[in-house]
């Protein structure tokens, strides 16, 4: 069999025959070079509109990467040739296999693209012998084609949360679709700021934005502001995850900040590797961390009584009506108050001045999974972090949206991978 009959099998074009494959001395090794020409009898067609046109010359031949076979390069040879059009005057012709000036062929770009959500994108052009530049432009084509392509109707829950990214503090804010039968990313923005969530809104429209039930967020104040103006239909959720967040990074201030107090009073700080122990659900520590936590638990530090209201705080949520839901939260937010301990203070009074919006989790109880926001908050860092070398807001939004999008692929071809 030769492999003009694999290329045909797998990558037949109308207007375009393969008149030869060869194997190419290269300095990088050897290359299957196949050669193609137009189909005799068959019109070119204008890059720009489409239209048929004549012919007007030949360019020199130019080389499209193809999907490697056991190894080796393949390449695409083909002279395109210049068309006169009525539209458009003189252009290139329409080359199915590739789109504008790309040097790679579409069908090679979408196997990049299938194998970077897999692998890293170094990984893959290790492992394919091509460069970080060529697997970045292919996910970024994947991505495009996908968001083009992709369906926006019917979203009633969207999760609005933000992840840090590259060191200090420079923020992304992520729009995801929370639905119970449809979960993904929607939009990647830079900062979390008024201007960021309002480019959300743009993008989204204002018919679908008045078309929203739910919309989860934390309970920071340029989302909440922006959410109050563009989709104050929907019930604004303060989420179970970001108020967890909130009193867990409460915790952990009290427990560095006393750690440092016995330092300086001479004492070992006893709880700065004992840390998890306190962040750990009682029910999930085995013997040994348990025997330890009471150990610790003997230093009767600040940090315990934290650890109480903590775990305290957790019976909030098993509440079923909003009414009773509210009075454990006063009377939780009161005891925390008279507890003289600044960090988780300031998380009571962020409560009670959320009030409203806290108990609107249980307004929309079962109409909420509350792990999503969270388990898409996981995704995303690890992205972020796997991505190690996305220097550009670009780089690490195209990764994102070819992660988490769960975008759609053009379907009828062959799928090399
Ligand atoms: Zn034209």
């Amino acid at each position: 069999m030769q492999l003009k009959t694999i290329l045909n099998r797998v990558q037949k074009f109308k207007c375009f025959v393969y008149e030869s494959v060869h194997i190419v001395e290269h300095t990088d090794g050897i290359r299957l070079e196949a050669q193609l020409r137009p189909r005799s009898n068959s019109i070119a067609l204008c890059s720009v509109c489409g239209k048929p046109s004549p012919d007007y010359d030949t360019l020199p031949v130019r080389w499209f990467e193809f999907v490697p076979l056991w190894g080796i390069k393949v390449f695409f040879v083909y002279a395109p040739r210049r068309v006169n059009c009525r539209h458009c005057g003189i252009k290139v012709e329409q080359m199915p296999w590739a789109k504008g000036k790309s040097h790679r062929t579409e069908a090679y770009e979408w196997f990049l693209a299938r194998w970077a959500k897999r692998l890293s994108w170094k990984e893959v052009a290790e492992v394919f012998c091509t460069s970080w530049e060529n697997v970045f432009r292919s996910v970024e084509m994947a991505v495009s084609w996908g968001r083009a392509h992709q369906e926006l109707s019917e979203i009633q829950a969207i999760g609005i949360d933000e992840i840090k990214w590259q060191r200090g503090h420079h923020y992304l804010t992520l729009v995801y679709q929370i639905d119970e039968n449809h979960k993904r990313l929607l939009w990647v923005g830079e900062k979390r700021t008024l201007k960021t969530l309002l480019r959300f809104f743009r993008w989204f429209g204002s018919e679908r934005s008045h078309a929203l039930a739910y919309v989860c967020s934390d309970m920071w104040k340029p989302y909440l502001k922006v959410i109050a103006k563009k989709a104050h239909h929907a019930i604004n959720i303060l989420d179970r995850f970001h108020i967890m967040a909130h009193i867990n990074k409460a915790i952990d201030e009290v427990r560095a900040q006393e750690a440092k107090e016995l330092r300086t009073n001479g004492y070992e700080p006893v709880l700065t590797k004992s840390r998890w122990l306190l962040l750990k659900r009682p029910e999930n520590l085995t013997d040994k961390q348990e025997s330890k936590l009471s150990e610790l638990l003997q230093y009767n530090l600040r940090s315990i009584r934290r650890y109480l209201l903590k775990e305290e705080f957790q019976f909030f949520w098993a509440y079923q009506s909003p009414y009773w839901a509210g009075q454990f939260m006063d009377k939780w937010c009161t005891k925390t108050m008279r507890s003289k301990i600044k960090p988780i203070k300031k998380v009571a009074k962020m409560l009670r001045r959320h009030r409203k919006l806290v108990l609107n989790w249980f307004e929309a109880k079962g109409q909420m999974s509350s792990g999503v926001v969270e388990g898409f908050n996981t995704k995303a860092k690890l992205t972020i972090r796997k991505a190690y070398g996305f220097r550009t807001f670009r780089a690490a939004e195209m990764a994102l949206y070819h992660t988490l999008g769960a975008l759609p692929e053009p379907i009828g071809t062959h799928r090399f991978f």
